[in-house]
């Protein structure tokens, strides 16, 4: 049962038969989840038990807080109540120890397939690895329920600018937007006990002083409210609003795609129905992609660059992570950024801040200070900031290499997007000038991009963004 483009079978054999378990990961929902679909059909060919487990890394995995088991916890309480009325159990599994045990495995007598999501995440690696080592003749089955072109579909090599990845994703995107089936209940059902998740809560071991969504309600419903708003108020004003600091205008849906609560293809079926209820959606997604930007029509517009942000850059980024195990270092940036930045690694820092300062938020620079606080807070900075925070981390870290730590390190703590390959991407553009170019040389960035304190000053009204997220804290101007 290979013929789904979104699958791929991991091990030598095929999957004949009993139970097969989705381990669900980083996409958190019951519905339009292809991995849990896949899982689904595997199991009604041979009238076989379904199960979904999913696994808690009780230690401070990946930096791991009481921020994101806020997010994920959630989450899992609403995937549990859909599969329940679905026939289906929902188990979470607790992990203590980094090499993951699967005890999971043992509890369960007779299971013939196991299906994993699509993660381009070497911790994803680790794991797949690891359950092949010690399961070698269980089937394993990983499914990109994540992407709306498959992530080994959309290009078979790492694509070194966005230009490139575009062109493909492009030619491709058509054959992958069609909709979702619906989930099935299940005929039979393993006996489970609910999850008992009050144990789980008390029990979780993570940094406790990161927590809290801010105004965020997670999961699958909320994820769809949240786009439904989106097209209803910001939609039209996208293309102008969305880098202006002063207002709200990017869709905040980032902590539900990262957390897999709503998947990309979902939004673009909603966005090609809103704007054509009556046609299909792969005729709306082709004249989305092949309008002009810079069109006077500022719906066309909008949607195009939404589908831009939301679809293009994302997927390069996935394309990234799975093709460059380095994704997260110095290492992975490319060769022209490393020897720029090499030549520059002796000039003079103005300023040089520890990470400690930087966590604290205690730079020269007003507008950094806000929005790390911004991000520390609320759990999401502004998008157009990002760079700016970023690149700022370069010009005032002791070299690349740390600057690089210390972003990646802050974003995965802090923001409720975080550990995904967008961020990672995000920091290496940056800092590494990952799917960007050189440009001209400078101190410090040798020929990676700059941005200056002016650009960010134009993009809104500066004062109210620092006063808002700066309340008690008393910096100047650099
Ligand atoms: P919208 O503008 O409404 O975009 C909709 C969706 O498009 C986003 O949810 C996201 O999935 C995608 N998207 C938007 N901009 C980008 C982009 N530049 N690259 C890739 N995908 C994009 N994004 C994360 O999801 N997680 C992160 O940890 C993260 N860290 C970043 C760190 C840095 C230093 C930089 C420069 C960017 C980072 N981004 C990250 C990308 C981007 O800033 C966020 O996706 C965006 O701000 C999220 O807000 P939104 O959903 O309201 O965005």
């Amino acid at each position: 049962m290979l013929e789904n483009p979104r699958a791929r079978l991991l091990s030598s054999s095929p999957y004949k038969q009993g139970t097969v378990v989705y381990h669900m990961c980083r996409d958190i929902r019951a519905h339009d989840n292809d991995a849990l679909l896949y899982a689904q059909k595997l199991a009604h060919g041979k009238q076989a038990h379904l199960v979904v487990v999913y696994t808690i890394w009780n230690y401070e995995w990946l930096g791991g807080t009481q921020r994101f088991y806020d997010w994920v916890i959630p989450s899992l309480k609403e995937v549990e109540v859909t599969l329940r009325a679905h026939n289906i159990p929902l188990i979470v599994h607790v992990e203590h120890r980094r090499t993951p045990a699967y005890t999971y495995m043992e509890t369960l007598s007779d299971v013939g397939a196991v299906v994993v999501d699509q993660i381009p995440l070497s911790f994803m690696s680790r794991w797949k690895s690891a359950f092949q080592k010690k399961y070698p003749t269980t089937p394993l089955y990983e499914v990109d329920a994540h992407n709306v072109v498959p992530v080994w579909e959309a290009s078979s090599k790492q694509e070194f600018t966005a230009h490139a990845f575009r062109r493909k994703l492009h030619e491709k995107i058509t054959l992958f937007v069609d909709d979702y089936s619906t989930l099935h209940k299940q005929a039979a059902s393993l006996h489970h006990a609910p999850v008992d998740w009050q144990a789980i809560e008390t029990n979780l071991v993570c940094r406790k002083d990161v927590s809290g969504v801010g105004s965020y309600m997670p999961g699958e419903q909320a994820a769809h409210a949240q786009l439904k708003d989106f097209f209803k108020h910001k939609l039209s004003s996208y293309e102008e609003s969305r880098n202006a600091i002063d207002k709200d205008g990017q869709s905040n849906l980032s902590p539900y795609i990262s957390h897999g609560n709503i998947s990309r293809r979902r939004i673009v079926l909603e966005l090609c129905k809103h704007l054509k209820p009556h046609q299909h959606p792969s005729q709306t997604i082709r004249e989305i992609i092949s309008a002009d930007h810079n069109g006077s029509n500022g719906a066309r517009g909008s949607a195009a660059s939404f589908v831009e942000e939301c679809v293009v850059r994302a997927e390069v980024a996935e394309n990234f992570c799975f093709y460059n195990p380095d994704y997260a270092t110095y290492e992975g940036f490319p060769s022209w950024a490393k020897e720029t930045l090499t030549k520059a690694r002796n000039d003079k820092r103005e300023y040089l801040y520890t990470r400690a300062e930087f966590e604290g938020a205690t730079t020269h620079d007003d507008i950094w200070n806000a929005a790390q606080m911004q991000m520390v807070t609320s759990g999401k900075m502004h998008g157009y900031l990002r760079m700016y925070w970023a690149k700022k981390i370069l010009e005032w870290s002791p070299s690349p290499e740390e600057a690089m730590k210390t972003a990646v390190y802050l974003n995965d703590t802090y923001e409720l997007d975080g550990r995904d390959s967008n961020g990672y991407v995000g920091c290496a553009w940056s800092i590494g000038g990952v799917h960007d170019r050189p440009w001209f040389g400078r101190p410090v960035f040798g020929a990676i991009r700059f941005m200056a304190r002016s650009g960010v000053e134009k993009r809104g009204k500066i004062d109210t963004y620092i006063h808002t997220w700066l309340s008690d804290k008393h910096t100047s101007h650099d």
